[in-house]
């Protein structure tokens, strides 16, 4: 089974602190854009792929109109061997949507929404500079609800200007409060050459009013405490979900498995290719979605790879498949440094079974998971 995703990389507004590939479009590009990845669909059409999750990422998907994205995920539907129960989310920023767009949105076939609410804090969503207040966000959610949604993701920011510890545990309350079934939740990251690196290098002590480092972590592990109190159980780093609400298309890229990206900067990982169409929205729609894909990293160390994206999930590494794929034996200490392992197990930083087959890190081990890693690997 594959997955498919499709990346749409409109915003109403770049936020500040954003490095993702997005531009602000109007209808014309918009229209070209819906065109052009139809055409790219179709051109790497594959009946014989059997594809059971679809996810529209962005940028802001529901700067689209609902016609549009269904237009693209029938598209995709006519092109691939789509299973009947596939999990097909669409990001969706809270005031790009209405109870009526919602509805087209679910009847046309998708059956998960995620939005990106940060906070329930006012003014911490200004300070990130989204376009939205915490009543709308409100408000599309249950609009999405009323729609059809029972699988309805939210995002949550740690680490926001101005944010405390207070106002994190009010945003958690009342966001896990919605009919929501998952949780993800990331800290804010000042990427280089955002509005907001330019900002903290002009005015240094903007970076006062970020938590840092240390209480940045307590927050973390509140947060992981407050949301399993409140039934959305850890499944990866950043991820949390009700039982049977995890998100399946995230799932297949920590387990290494295949999937097809379309649209600028969309990334594919099919028959052990790794690939991604590099262009930007003009010229990919100037293409008609025609651009050759450019492949990457073709001596990519699948074992080391499975190594970092396993230790993401809560279900860790299983040291069968690992052994599998490390066909020179490089990584064995990672599982039978049992000296090592012991030391980090009384350091509360990682579980390993009684067979020792498999190996997971705890939630104190996320933290720290770069580190962890190479102990367990010298
Ligand atoms: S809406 Fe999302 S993708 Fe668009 S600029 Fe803001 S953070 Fe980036």
């Amino acid at each position: 089974m594959c997955g498919v995703y499709i990346h749409i990389p409109f915003c109403k507004r770049k936020c500040i602190y954003c490095d993702f590939y997005s531009v602000c479009g109007d209808d014309k590009l918009y229209s070209g854009f819906v065109s052009a990845v139809s055409n790219s669909i179709k051109r790497r059409s594959n009946k014989s792929i059997k594809v059971d999750t679809v996810y529209f990422g962005g940028g802001t998907p529901t700067v689209l109109k609902s016609s549009q994205l269904v237009s693209i995920m029938n598209t995709v539907k006519h092109n691939f061997d789509v299973s009947p129960n596939a999990e097909i989310t669409v990001e969706a920023n809270p005031c790009t949507v209405t109870e009526e767009s919602l509805s087209e949105l679910f009847n046309g076939g998708f059956n998960r929404i995620s939005f990106g609410i940060q906070s329930a804090v006012d003014n911490e969503l200004s300070a990130l500079s989204r376009l939205h207040n915490y009543k709308q966000a409100k408000e599309a959610v249950f609009n999405a609800e009323r729609a059809g949604f029972t699988n309805i993701s939210a995002d949550i920011m740690i680490g926001i200007i101005d944010q405390t510890r207070e106002s994190l545990i009010d945003s958690i309350d009342k966001i896990t409060s919605l009919p929501v079934s998952h949780i993800s939740a990331y800290m804010l990251k000042v990427e280089e050459n955002t509005p907001l690196d330019e900002m903290i290098k002009r005015d240094g002590s903007l970076l006062n009013s970020i938590a840092d480092e240390d209480e940045l972590a307590e927050r973390y592990l509140l947060m992981t405490r407050l949301l399993e109190e409140k039934g959305f159980l850890q499944y990866e780093i950043s991820n949390f979900a009700k039982t049977g609400f995890e998100n399946r298309h995230n799932l297949k890229y920590w387990r290494c498995e295949e999937y097809l990206g379309f649209g600028p900067h969309a990334h594919s990982y099919f028959d052990n290719k790794r690939y991604f169409e590099d262009c930007g929205v003009l010229e990919f729609i100037k293409n008609n979605g025609e651009q050759e894909i450019t492949y990457t990293d073709t001596d990519v160390d699948k074992a080391e790879e499975y190594i970092m994206l396993s230790l993401r999930l809560a279900e860790g590494l299983d040291a069968d498949r690992l052994t599998r794929l490390d066909k020179e034996g490089r990584y064995k200490n990672i599982i039978s440094n049992a000296e090592e392992i012991n030391r980090l197990s009384g350091e509360r930083l990682v579980n390993i079974s009684r067979d020792g087959k498999n190996l997971s890190l705890t939630k104190r081990g996320f933290l720290v998971s770069n580190a962890v890693i190479s102990r367990l690997l010298n």
